[in-house]
């Protein structure tokens, strides 16, 4: 039987159909065991259902595809010439349910972390970037997304939002 795929294509293909243990996700969790460090996949319990839990630094980690969640200015992130409507509202619907997922975790007490899937694309930047990462799971809790440091509540109307759902 023909086979029109090549191999990058079919395992696109094939992450896009199963939505996970794709391969980004893959680099991100063996970096992270490699540093001592133990997580739950894909938990459904909680909201968005994160890629990685690490509950013992109460952190979730989403590694998310510059297409799907709409990356602005990457290369990755082309939107297709026909039905651009379509994907558009598609995009844009995959980031605001991105961002009342990490508001929900938030809120429930937890830190959120969202890498795009490009930052682990190259070899070199990727090391950096995984470093940077552990660094952010295992320090303290002031990351540029986790505007709630403290319970309480009023802080969240005054704080101004810092960055994220921008890119
Ligand atoms: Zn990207």
């Amino acid at each position: 039987m023909a086979d029109t795929m090549t191999t990058e294509q079919r395992s696109r293909c094939m992450a896009a159909i199963k939505g996970k243990d794709t391969k980004p996700e893959m680099i991100v969790r063996k970096y992270l065991f490699s540093r001592g460090l133990r997580y739950r996949v894909n938990d459904r319990k909680l909201s968005g259902s994160p890629d990685i839990v690490l509950k013992k630094y109460k952190t979730v980690v989403f590694i998310d595809g510059c297409f799907w969640h709409g990356h602005e200015g990457c290369k990755y992130f082309k939107l297709p010439k026909s039905n651009i409507d379509f994907w558009r509202h598609k995009i844009a619907m995959n980031m605001a349910r991105d961002y009342a997922t990490t508001v929900d975790l938030e809120l429930a007490g937890g830190r959120v972390i969202r890498i795009w899937e490009c930052e682990i694309k190259t070899k070199i930047q990727q090391k950096k970037v995984l470093d940077e990462l552990y660094d952010r799971i295992t320090g303290p809790s002031q990351v540029p997304f986790s505007y709630l440091t403290t319970d309480d509540t009023e802080s969240i109307a005054a704080e101004p939002e810092t960055g994220y759902g921008e890119g």
